[in-house]
């Protein structure tokens, strides 16, 4: 490995539209909102971006339109020094866009153009194999068209590269060959989709875990929220992490930054019970800052809490 953690991630790239409206408009309604935002989405550039901060020499493979959105996102990647030579500038569809809109009471409803997003074929990581041969550690979502996800894990073990799969949005049946990865790491919801079980108790959580190991992965991270989170590896060992005590502000993209420090961890070596800590002190961390991007916590932040908080092992 050299001296930096190479990661690549494979992923979505948004702009989030967020607007905020007295309420939500019924169909035909039209309401007077206020506040409009942009804000830099989508969840493989929030992964990206956690990894930089975290410290990782980190490179992004996806596709924007050839729009404003699309400038505006590249920019903000490569300010965070994310290598973007992978980031393919398309003709026939806009950059990702989510428009979100936020009533009063803080609730959301959110509709997703995918845009860019779904043109990444097969064939353009076929076509960048010598990215996947720089890499320590791929990590991938599933904001893409599942054969373009299923065409990167392949690519990535040519390589022997490690696979950190976010199986988000989780679909109600992930294909099979989507589960051969090194780790797979659902949130709740995700997880309790993925296999139509429920989580809450700790057998029930093992017995998720090792039913996304049965069909292939050889370890699952549960992502559990205030819980924490449960490592299972394929030798049927289960660790709980206990999470991070921390003042709680916006939730939002925690589970992508502990995707990416989990990932950067991998992509060190660390064994997996360690690098569920750090990546639980990296979800924590977001929660404590409002939005996505510019919640993502930086290394060194990420050090003070584990130094602040010793016990949690
Ligand atoms: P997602 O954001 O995908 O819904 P989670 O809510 O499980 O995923 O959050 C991801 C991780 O962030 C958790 O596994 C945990 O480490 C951390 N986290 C989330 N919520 C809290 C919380 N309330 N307190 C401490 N850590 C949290």
């Amino acid at each position: 490995m050299a001296d930096k953690p190479r990661i690549l991630v494979v992923g979505s790239i948004n702009m989030d539209l967020v607007v905020r409206s007295p309420h939500m408009p019924a169909p035909g309604e039209t309401v007077l909102g206020e506040g409009f935002v942009t804000s830099p989405g989508g969840k493989g550039a929030n992964q990206a971006v956690a990894a930089a901060r975290l410290g990782a020499r980190c490179r992004f493979l996806g596709r924007i339109g050839r729009d404003t959105f699309g400038q505006a996102l590249l920019a903000g990647l490569r300010a965070e020094g994310i290598d973007c030579t992978d980031v393919i500038p398309t003709d026939t569809a806009a950059t990702g866009v989510a428009m979100i809109i936020v009533d009063a009471r803080g609730e959301n409803s959110i509709v997703v153009a995918s845009g860019a997003n779904h043109r990444l074929t097969p064939d353009d990581v076929f076509a960048r194999a010598e990215a996947f041969e720089q890499a320590d550690a791929v990590v991938l979502q599933l904001e893409l068209p599942l054969p373009t996800v299923r065409a990167a894990i392949e690519v990535a073990r040519r390589y022997a590269c490690k696979v950190i799969l976010d199986p988000a949005p989780a679909p109600q049946r992930l294909p099979e060959a989507l589960c051969h990865v090194d780790v797979i790491s659902p949130n709740v919801t995700e997880a309790e989709m993925l296999t139509g079980s429920k989580t809450g108790e700790e057998r029930a959580d093992k017995n998720i875990a090792m039913d996304l190991i049965a069909r292939g992965a050889s370890a699952a991270v549960l992502k559990l929220g205030s819980r924490g989170s449960m490592v299972v590896t394929n030798d049927g060992k289960m660790a709980r992490v206990p999470a991070f005590d921390v003042t709680i502000v916006d939730t939002t993209a925690a589970g992508d930054a502990f995707t990416a420090a989990l990932a950067v961890e991998v992509a060190k070596g660390t064994d997996l019970r360690a690098a569920a800590r750090v990546a639980n002190a990296a979800g924590a961390l977001a929660c404590t800052r409002l939005g996505a991007q510019t919640a993502m916590p930086t290394w060194t932040e990420v050090r003070m809490l584990m130094e602040d908080q010793p016990g949690r092992d």
